[in-house]
């Protein structure tokens, strides 16, 4: 296998498809030494295979805004690999989602849900519905019309659905209300993220910021230092930049950056409970102003219009809110300031450029599908209480999380680990990921 000639050919074939194109390319330059010393996968044509979804739907959305105007919008699910479980992943609302955004996710959300140690494959939806500006009864409708299109494609054993950005509890709540309506069973285990009354985990809406810390901690200590005293930027302020924030600080850290698609708010001496609880008022309005932080704590947070979290230093940096977030002039910025550790908590958050220059200036970098796997692990652990019918408590989850994200990194070291002696995090995650994908493809045969 060669990554130049397969990458050739699938330019061709997807021109335009770049978010896509990137996530393989990264892939496959990690696993072509292990690849090529594997003859059987090259006879399965295991790559030519797990770089296609097994499908695609796509399907029209149509709703009824508060004026009563009619809306129509794309909706999709890309079911990418099954070899070692039930299609599983989330459903991202944004009114940038195109098939390629997805393709690209679905392929990552593969080598993740590979790596979380649990029996679930890869997929990703979504929607080019914007939810900035809407009421609630408008998330409701176009939730309820989602649904209507995806509900007998899913099912806990088929494919299982859970947020992403723009879809947390709320929506998933909305989802579940019309699936059950339509499919007429209490089938909890279609969906993950629910409420903690009717199916969901507890701990789940913490666990991707959660695991990540615990990521964070495990590479810090590999490499003998400690999170306790480090200043943290993080870059947006929804769910998963919350969960992160709240880690942080029990952790000792203090977080001195959040951001929205407006601007940064600098909070010099830290972030506090009130203001982490504050996200989540803010991510609940849909307005999407990260300024409104800075408005309701004038005195802890300083507002930059159109400045990113990485104009701030930092020890570590968290990206946390959306692909290709961290340019390589992000990450020469952030050197300069004094960076020394950046752990990507958004699925491919840094371009290649960023990733290339974190890497050879010596700086720890650990990629998306490692560090934000907490949360599909969740979900996992989720599924597992559906199917048993029964729920865990916090420490449950948690020591299971802990299990998981400790695991994770076991793994990144097994197959990442250079002569030097440090660990390639992106390397190790790929090779790891990839193994038990193909490995499971080849046993089951050329389908
Ligand atoms: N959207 C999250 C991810 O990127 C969670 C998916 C899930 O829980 O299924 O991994």
């Amino acid at each position: 296998m060669k990554t130049a000639e397969i990458m050739a050919k699938l330019q061709a074939k997807y021109p335009g498809e770049n978010e896509y194109l990137q996530a393989v390319q990264e892939v496959l330059e990690s696993i072509e030494d292990v690849y090529n010393q594997h003859p059987e996968f090259e006879k399965a044509k295991i790559v030519e295979r797990i770089v296609e979804p097994d499908r695609i739907f796509t399907f029209r959305v149509t709703w009824v805004d508060d004026k009563g105007e009619v809306q129509t919008n794309l909706g999709y699910r890309i079911q990418f690999n099954s070899a070692i479980g039930p299609y599983k992943g989330g459903l991202r609302f944004h009114k940038a989602v195109t098939p390629s955004m997805l393709k690209f996710l679905g392929f990552e959300q593969t080598f993740k849900n590979a790596l979380t140690t649990l029996p679930m494959g890869g997929a990703k939806g979504g929607s080019d519905f914007d939810p900035v500006g809407k009421s609630d009864d408008e998330i409701m409708r176009f939730c309820q019309a989602f649904m209507l299109e995806l509900w007998n494609c899913i099912g806990p054993d088929q494919d299982v659905p859970a947020g992403d950005v723009g879809v947390g509890g709320r929506e998933i709540g909305y989802l579940y209300g019309m699936y059950k309506k339509l499919a007429r069973q209490y089938n909890t285990g279609v969906l993950t993220g629910k409420g903690g009354t009717w199916g969901g985990s507890v701990l789940r809406p913490e666990a991707t910021g959660f695991g990540a810390l615990y990521l964070t901690q495990h590479i810090l200590n590999h490499a003998g230092k400690s999170i306790e005293g480090k200043t943290v930027t993080l870059s947006g302020f929804g769910n998963v930049a919350w969960g992160a924030a709240t880690k942080a600080v029990q952790l000792g850290a203090k977080v001195v950056a959040i951001s929205g698609p407006d601007g940064v708010c600098h909070i010099p001496d830290g972030i506090t409970k009130e203001m982490i609880d504050y996200m989540l008022v803010m991510r609940a309005s849909n307005r999407n102003k990260v300024e409104d932080m800075a408005v309701k704590f004038p005195d802890k947070a300083h507002f930059t219009a159109g400045k990113k979290s990485w104009s701030i230093p930092c020890d570590i940096a968290l990206p946390s809110a959306f692909q290709n977030e961290l340019s390589e002039d992000d990450a020469k910025e952030l050197v300069a300031n004094g960076c020394w550790c950046c752990c990507e908590i958004s699925n491919m958050g840094c371009q290649p450029g960023a990733i290339h220059y974190f890497q050879s200036h010596g700086i720890i970098f650990a990629p998306g599908k490692a560090v934000n796997a907490g949360g599909v692990a969740t979900s996992g652990l989720e599924m597992t209480q559906n199917a048993t019918h029964i729920s865990w408590s916090g420490q449950e989850v948690d020591d299971k999380l802990h299990y998981i994200m400790s695991s994770i990194h076991e793994q990144c070291v097994k197959f990442g680990t250079q002569p030097d002696g440090t660990v390639d995090y992106v390397k190790g995650a790929n090779i790891a990921g990839f193994m038990k994908v193909a490995q499971a493809m080849l046993e089951q045969g050329t389908i």
